[in-house]
């Protein structure tokens, strides 16, 4: 396969995280014989200070113009004094509205070699975790009508959570076929006893799983969910629900697999083409000094690798790579513990392509 990967590295680690996955992305392509082109894209806090916007238009067109975009974080202390429109992080809802992304893929799954970093009891995670949320990106009250007013008691201000059939029904069909190739089980969750907008959520969803009757489909309440997810997360498979519920979910699930360092995730539309990204953000606390962890980046290289280009022999040959890493005791700060090897950001790489 020949394909062309538009590349935001942005702020802080994501220089350093990215230029790893990079090479496990050249070495795949050696080893299997495909080409990837790669084409820089300059956004987030560097473009702020290069061209005086975080997402110029120019920047943004590579992207449409690529069949797939890699990013590693933006953002940082330099930009947190900049109104909202003018922050490094509007280039990420820039480049996820332009493609018309309004799926979040988010696993988590606990490697057998990291379980000492999970903060829940052995027990609970005897069965094992390995779930995946399917968050809507591009809807509710993150894109809803919002005002701040002046009454005569002060301010006043709301959010609109508001969503359309079409909307539930389309990130519905993501998670019902994202459940067919994993274990088969589908959680939709919602807040249908106080929401109007989680009833027609729900209704949408109930006429759905009619047409995937191999799906074993499940309602949950929110609160719930928060609850399930600490209780007995292993009886997860596929969650799929509403932009804000899926925000604080996914951190939530992310969480108790130990390390923010650890995880990818996807961002997918209509077509193939899709925008991978770690779940963490630019960590300036640790940037430049090749100490961040490149393996949520390196995974979410192997997930663009299963959902954009249709290659799943080449993203569990990755995926195998890293757990090889793992059990071989490497470790880099984020996920050390007593015995383990302590490595480098790009000494996690090294290893990694040697597994490959
Ligand atoms: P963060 O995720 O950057 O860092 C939180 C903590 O986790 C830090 O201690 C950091 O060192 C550590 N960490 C994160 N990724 C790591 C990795 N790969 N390896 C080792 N340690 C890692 O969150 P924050 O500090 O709240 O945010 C920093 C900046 O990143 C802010 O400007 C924020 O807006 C931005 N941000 C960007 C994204 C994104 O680009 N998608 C997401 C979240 C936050």
């Amino acid at each position: 396969m020949e394909k062309k990967i538009a590349v935001i590295r942005g702020d802080g680690i994501g220089v350093e995280i990215v230029n790893q996955a990079l090479r496990v992305l050249d070495k795949i392509a050696e080893k299997y014989g495909h080409t990837f082109r790669y084409v820089d894209v300059t956004a987030g806090g560097c473009a702020i200070d290069a061209f005086g916007e975080p997402l110029p238009e120019k920047e943004l067109q590579k992207c449409l113009d690529s069949d797939s975009v890699l990013l590693g974080a933006v953002g940082g202390p330099k930009w947190d004094t900049l109104e909202g429109s003018q922050r490094p992080e509007r280039a990420l809802l820039g480049v996820r509205q332009a493609l018309g992304l309004f799926a979040n893929i988010r696993p988590s799954c606990l490697f057998k070699a990291l379980e000492n970093a999970c903060p829940l009891k052995q027990e609970i995670i005897e069965g094992g975790l390995d779930l995946v949320i399917v968050r809507e990106l591009i809807g509710g009250a993150y894109f809803g009508k919002r005002e701040i007013l002046q009454t005569e008691g002060g301010k006043t201000a709301y959010d609109t959570m508001i969503y359309s059939e079409m909307e539930v029904e389309r990130i519905g069909r993501v998670a019902f076929e994202t459940a067919r190739k994993r274990r088969g089980k589908l959680t939709s969750v919602d807040k249908a006893n106080v929401l109007e907008s989680s009833r027609l959520w729900r209704e949408v969803m109930h006429r759905l799983k009619d047409e995937y009757p191999d799906v074993e489909y499940s309602d949950m309440l929110v609160d719930n969910t928060a609850m399930q997810l600490v209780r007995n997360p292993g009886q997860f498979d596929v969650i799929v629900t509403e932009n804000m519920f899926g925000d604080i979910l996914s951190d939530e699930a992310s969480m108790i697999t130990g390390s923010i360092g650890m995880i990818p995730s996807s961002s997918l539309g209509e077509g193939s083409r899709g925008m991978y990204e770690p779940i963490h953000g630019s960590a300036p606390d640790i940037a430049g000094q090749n100490k961040a962890n490149p393996i949520a980046t390196i995974l979410s290289a192997a997930m663009m690798l299963l959902y954009s280009f249709d290659a799943p022999q080449e993203c569990r040959d990755i995926e195998n790579a890293v757990e090889k890493a793992l059990a071989d005791g490497y470790r880099t700060g984020d996920i050390m513990s007593e015995g383990k090897k302590l490595v480098s950001c790009s000494e996690m790489g090294d290893i990694i392509l040697a597994n490959l």
